[in-house]
């Protein structure tokens, strides 16, 4: 399973939608990209053999066999114990994912040293490698979608905690609010993600409150999205509005705890809820810094993220070249 450091590295990105496979050079430049859908539903086998029929397709198409890798590198949404290449928990989005040795079976079935790691943990690592990050020594990356995640790059190097757990900025207290699928109350994704968007919208629409968002939902309150509630707040709309500063709200405190914790230099913020820009951020910039510790605020830039939704397979192959590297410092 030895090969060069010059060998390209696949890197796997598996969210509850969508498994995103690319194909890197060993400098860390995308060379190919597929996307298919992860069918969870169908079951974590299921979903496993199609992850690795993606693999050798892209594999294939560059007529290269997998024993040429160098590694794969795995970005898995859920709780993602790295150093043993398990799947602890999984996210909402795929159940059945509890304790999957996934490195082990890919490493079976692929002949290529697979390493895993949390997909916002990945995110991170790549917006600091080669997205909003670069140069910034210590960064944290908020991933607002229908979740919320978080990843931590402390001093360069990716921060995972001692068993994978570090950074579910979404899982933080930030208020006495509504059950999380986690268990507790008032976590940050409860009031700051998609979801909650959505879920807040909705109860106003169900409270007979005025807005564009009737019409561009033809009548179907209930399954009014996230990106609708941005588009009616982009046309000005009062109910739209109200509840994305409610959402830029929540998500400052959860910036100020992330900024007083850690001292970073950046705050990125990705993920789906991230195209609304300056609407979701800007309030949180303005409590960073009336709230946070001067010494940490004065420092801090909070920005967008670069790479889109393809942050994941930008980090999963740098984390692979990382660890097949024996960890050193590339
Ligand atoms: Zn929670």
């Amino acid at each position: 399973m030895t090969t060069s450091a010059s060998a390209p590295i696949l890197a796997v990105d598996i969210g509850g939608t969508k498994i995103m496979t690319a194909l890197f050079s060993a400098g860390g430049e995308m060379l190919a990209r597929d996307v298919r859908p992860t069918l969870p539903h169908e079951g974590v086998e299921s979903t496993i053999a199609r992850l690795v029929t993606a693999i050798k397709d892209i594999l294939d198409r560059h007529g290269l066999a997998a024993s040429r890798l160098r590694a794969i590198g795995i970005a898995c949404a859920g709780g993602v114990d790295s150093g043993r290449g398990v799947v602890v928990t999984p996210s909402p989005a795929m159940p059945g994912w509890t304790d999957i040795p996934l490195g082990d079976i890919l490493r079976d079935r692929l002949s290529v040293d697979t390493f895993i790691v949390n997909d916002a943990s990945a995110a991170a690592l790549g917006e600091h490698l080669s997205g909003a990050g670069r140069g910034a020594a210590d960064m944290v990356l908020f991933t607002v979608g229908t979740g919320i995640g978080g990843g931590i790059i402390i001093d360069s190097r990716l921060y995972l905690g001692a068993s994978g757990g570090a950074g579910e900025f979404g899982h933080m207290t930030v208020a006495d609010g509504p059950i999380c699928g986690c268990g507790n109350t008032g976590c940050l994704e409860m009031l700051a993600s998609g979801r909650a968007v959505e879920r807040d919208a909705i109860a106003r629409l169900g409270h007979g409150e005025a807005s564009l968002l009737r019409e561009m939902c033809r009548g179907d309150i209930e399954g009014v999205t996230a990106e609708q509630v941005g588009e009616a707040a982009r046309r000005g709309d009062p109910l739209a509005l109200t509840v994305l500063a409610r959402t830029a709200y929540y998500l400052g405190i959860g910036m100020v705890n992330a900024v007083n914790i850690f001292n970073p230099e950046v705050v990125v913020i990705g993920g789906g809820l991230a195209g609304l820009g300056e609407m979701l951020i800007g309030p949180g910039r303005q409590m960073v810094a009336e709230r946070a510790f001067s010494i940490s605020s004065r420092v801090v830039r909070i920005v967008t993220a670069q790479l889109g939704n393809e942050a994941g397979v930008y980090g999963a192959a740098a984390y692979a070249r990382q660890q097949a590297s024996g960890n050193s410092a590339d």
